[in-house]
């Protein structure tokens, strides 16, 4: 029968339910007889959809395939903004269960055949009943069409328990609305050749229920409720990486970040590789981590006793720290080193770049923090980043010096220079307090 149709007819299927995903955007979507889940390994991909259930009797056919359900490697690197949650459950769509009750769209793709006529009506029961989805899509074979399959005799499947015709599908489907307060609409899909269309039907036949009411109105029990039922088995449960775990925001901010502000870098450094500009000034640091002390008093200028603060007032003077949001740029900086007691003067190229330069630069940083007091605050303990110290701009270090830096980091953390330093850190630890 597959050749019949092109695309094949369950993807027909699953494509109408798509299609329907996009035009609807549920957040919640439950799959009654999900089988090898092929339609929900579709439906993960739609965004707007937050939680996806898969229900089916046959615990061989879920676990078949359920693991490739976990997210793939690419939803690490780019996670999605909103969460998805997926759960499958072994369970008989004739019992209720309370996990499944107030969801968006709930679909039935070819199940309600294999149920015995009594079962549809608890079926009918449960879903529209108890579950109460907003929407229900339901496709079941159409007997009509039936004389059109090239060498079928009896039903379908083998499984099958009946298959209807038209008007016995939409009847039973017109008394679900009665009863339970949905409306419905009948389409279908794999398409007869056109002289036979009007006379046979689809090959697939589809109903669509709206709950009258739409969203409003629903009268789901509460998750405390101690008569709530709970007669399925969960067999397996996965949550996919998304902007909205403040984990995943942080290092998908901090990439940005990086990148952005070592881009604008890169363009300061090139201006001022190609003439100089006066805006780059000299900038004196109060602070230096270095050889296992934390702060190297400023020695370059002869007002020594300036304060940080101070110094940020005067015309050419710039500190570590001292960057504020309007003020950006690359500055020399001068910073005293100890090499065997001998202390030794050296420059280095520092950039600021204003957290309000990053959010207007990239509209990404923008919308993932949301404000700028966000920004700063998701930073803040950031060890992948340096902040000024009034926090308003992010501080980069020439890469080279940087790594120079670690490496006699790492020279310090085997102890090396140990011996010779450790007096003098505690020196200046009082001159880093007298300074703050
Ligand atoms: N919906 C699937 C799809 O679109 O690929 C195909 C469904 S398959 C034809 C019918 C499924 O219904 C089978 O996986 C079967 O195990 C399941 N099923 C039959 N009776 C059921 C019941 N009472 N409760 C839940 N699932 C049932």
């Amino acid at each position: 029968m597959a050749s019949l149709f092109s695309p094949p007819l369950h993807r027909q299927r699953h494509q109408f339910i798509i299609d329907f995903v996009k035009r609807d955007k549920p957040k919640k979507v439950v799959d009654l007889g999900c089988s090898k889940c092929c339609l929900i390994k579709n439906l993960r991909f739609h965004r707007e959809i937050e939680l996806l259930v898969g229900v089916d009797i046959n615990l061989a056919k879920v676990t078949k395939k359920m693991h490739e359900l976990a997210p793939l490697s690419t939803e690490y690197l780019q996670p999605r903004c909103s969460p998805l949650s997926i759960e499958l459950y072994q369970g008989s769509v004739t019992e209720k269960d309370a996990r499944l009750r107030g969801f968006d769209l709930l679909t039935s793709v070819e199940l309600i055949e294999h149920l015995p006529l009594a079962d549809v009506e608890r079926f009918s029961e449960v879903v529209f009943g108890y579950m109460t989805p907003v929407s229900v899509i339901i496709s079941t074979p159409n007997s009509e069409f039936n004389p059109l399959l090239p060498g079928l005799t009896g039903f379908r499947h083998s499984d099958h328990k009946f298959e209807w015709t038209r008007a016995e599908f939409q009847s039973w489907a017109m008394k679900v609305c009665e009863e339970f307060g949905y409306e419905v609409q009948f389409t279908g899909v794999g398409q007869a050749p056109p002289v036979q269309q009007e006379r046979v039907g689809f090959c697939s036949q589809i109903a669509v229920f709206q709950r009258r009411g739409g969203r409003l109105g629903l009268n789901v029990q509460s998750s405390d409720d101690p008569n709530q039922v709970f007669s399925y088995k969960l067999l397996y449960s996965v949550t996919y990486p998304s902007l909205r775990d403040n984990n995943i925001l942080r290092r998908v901010l901090v990439c940005e970040v990086l990148y952005w502000a070592e881009k604008l870098k890169r363009g300061w450094m090139e201006k001022k590789t190609d003439g100089g500009d006066e805006t780059y000034t000299l900038s004196k640091t109060l602070s230096k981590r270095r050889f296992g002390f934390e702060n190297m008093h400023e020695r370059l200028e002869p007002d020594m006793d300036r304060t940080c603060e101070e110094e940020t007032k005067t015309s050419a003077g710039r500190c570590e720290g001292a960057a504020s949001e309007d003020e950006e740029g690359v500055y020399e900086e001068a910073f005293w080193t100890d090499s065997g007691g001998q202390e030794t003067k050296q420059r280095r190229y520092v950039s600021c770049v204003p957290l309000a330069l990053l959010c207007s630069s990239c509209p990404k940083v923008s919308s993932l923090s949301g404000s700028l007091t966000n920004l700063r605050h998701l930073l803040l303990d950031e060890p992948s980043v340096t902040l000024t110290q009034d926090g308003s701009a992010v501080r980069l270090m020439d890469k080279e010096q940087e790594q120079e830096e670690a490496d006699n980091d790492d020279l310090e953390d085997s102890g090396y220079t140990e011996m010779s330093h450790c007096s003098l850190g505690a020196v200046q630890e009082e001159d880093w307090e007298a300074d703050l």
